[in-house]
C-alpha cells in the first residue's frame, strides 16, 4: 500500500512510500481512509520543524485528520464493517498520569503521551490503516464526508467545553466573542461560539472573499483592523486566539473586558516581541481575567464535535472545503492558496465510493 512518509527533522524527506498492509491486532479495526485533512502541523514536520517517528523507525507515517470507512471490525466492537469513522489522534502515556488514567489524555501531565501521525506514532496518510477500537469514533451518519472535519472540530469542542467551565466561577453572563484568525479553527471556534448564542467577531487580515462569507452565514461580524481597535467597541469578553501570531496573542490578553477569558490554541510562528509585562500582569489581575491554552482533544471532544457538526449548516461546512488532491499529488496540499480554508488529500477509496455525504 502507499503510505505518506517523512523523516522528522529531515525537510527534503517527504515522499509517497510503498509499505506492507498493515495486520489489525484482536482490538483494532481495519480500515480505508476517504479523506484526509492537512494542517498547520503536517506542515510543520514535512518542513522538519516537528514530529517524532515510532521507535525504531526513521520514517513517519504523516496525517491526524482521517475520515475513514470500516473494513474488518472485531466481533464485540461498536463499529461495523462499512461504518465512517474518525480516529482520535492522541494516545495516553504509558505510564499514565493522572490524566491519562482517567481517558482525560488531551491533559497529559508528564508528556509522555503519543500522537498518531505526530509524536511517536504512525499516522493515518495511508490506503491501509488500523485503528484501535476504542479510538475511533463514529460519525453521526448524515455527516458523510463532512466528518473529515471531526478532528479539527474537537480541538474546538474542547476548547469550548474549558470556556464554558471557565466562565462558571463567578457570575456567568459571557455573552461577545472574539475570534482571532479565519482558517478553519478560527471558523469552527466561531461556528461553536455562534452556536451557543454568542455575539460572534471573527477578525482576519483577508478584506473580501471567502472567509468574510462564511462567517456572514453564521450570523457573526467580520473585520479586518486591529484587536486594539475592534476591542474598545466591542468590548469581547471571551476571546479564542487562534493564529498564534505573537501580537494578536499580546493584544488578545491585553484588551478585553473585564473578566474576560481568553483561550490560546495557535502555535506561535514569529516569537519576538517587546511588550510591557508589568502592565501585561495588572491588566489580567485587576479584571480578573483568565487567559489558558488549550491542545489536542479526547473522546468527549470528538463526541461533542460531531453533534457541533450534526447541528451545522451542512452547506456551510462544504464550503470549509476548498480543495481536494488526490493522493499522488498530495504535495500540493500543503499549499496555501489566500483563499484556501481546509485542504483534504483524497484516497482512492474515496473516489471509487463517490462523493456522497
Ligand atoms: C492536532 C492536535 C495535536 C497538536 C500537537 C494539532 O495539529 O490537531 O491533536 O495535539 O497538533 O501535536
Amino acid at each position: 500500500m502507499r503510505a505518506i512518509t517523512v523523516v522528522p527533522g529531515d525537510p527534503a524527506s517527504a515522499e509517497l512510500s510503498e509499505l506492507p498492509d498493515p495486520e489489525p491486532g484482536p482490538r483494532d479495526l481495519l480500515v480505508e481512509p476517504l479523506l484526509l485533512g492537512v494542517c498547520g502541523t503536517d506542515r510543520e514536520i514535512v518542513a522538519g520543524l516537528h514530529g517524532e517517528p515510532p521507535p525504531g523507525d526513521e520514517r513517519l507515517v504523516l496525517g491526524h485528520e482521517l475520515l475513514a470507512r470500516v473494513l474488518a471490525a472485531p466481533a464485540e466492537s461498536a463499529v461495523q464493517e462499512g461504518d465512517l469513522v474518525a480516529g482520535i489522534v492522541r494516545r495516553p502515556d504509558p505510564e499514565p498520569c493522572v490524566c491519562c488514567a482517567s481517558g482525560e489524555w488531551d491533559m497529559c501531565r508528564n508528556g509522555r503521551y503519543t500522537e498518531r501521525g505526530i509524536k511517536g506514532r504512525h499516522g493515518y496518510g495511508a490506503e491501509l490503516v488500523t485503528l484501535e477500537t476504542e479510538f475511533a469514533v463514529p460519525l453521526a451518519p448524515e455527516l458523510g464526508e463532512l466528518g473529515v472535519l471531526m478532528e479539527p472540530a474537537s480541538i474546538l469542542a474542547k476548547a469550548w467545553e474549558q470556556i464554558d467551565r471557565i466562565a462558571g466561577r463567578a457570575c456567568g453572563g459571557h455573552h461577545r466573542a472574539l475570534v482571532t484568525g479565519a482558517g478553519p479553527i478560527g471558523l469552527l471556534a466561531a461556528l461553536m461560539g455562534a452556536q451557543r448564542g454568542l455575539e460572534v467577531y471573527v477578525l482576519d487580515r483577508a478584506e473580501a472573499g471567502l472567509k468574510r462569507e462564511l462567517v456572514s452565514g453564521l450570523g457573526a461580524a467580520y473585520h479586518t483592523g486591529s484587536v486594539e481597535e475592534l476591542c474598545t467597541w466591542a468590548e469581547p469578553d471571551i476571546i479564542v486566539e487562534c493564529t498564534g501570531v505573537a501580537q494578536l496573542v499580546i493584544d488578545a490578553m491585553q484588551h478585553n473586558a473585564p473578566g474576560a477569558i481568553v483561550c490560546l490554541t495557535g502555535v506561535a510562528a514569529n516569537r519576538n516581541l517587546t511588550f510591557d509585562v508589568g502592565a501585561l500582569n495588572n491588566e489580567v489581575v485587576l479584571e480578573n481575567d483568565v487567559v489558558f491554552g488549550s491542545v489536542n482533544a479526547n473522546r468527549r471532544h470528538f463526541e461533542q464535535a460531531r453533534d457541533a457538526l450534526a447541528n451545522a449548516d451542512h452547506e456551510w461546512l462544504r464550503r470549509l472545503i476548498t480543495r481536494r488532491v488526490p493522493l499522488d499529488s498530495w504535495q500540493d496540499a500543503l499549499e496555501k492558496g489566500a483563499d484556501d480554508i481546509k485542504t483534504v488529500v483524497e484516497l482512492p477509496a474515496a473516489a471509487s465510493s463517490g462523493r456522497g455525504g
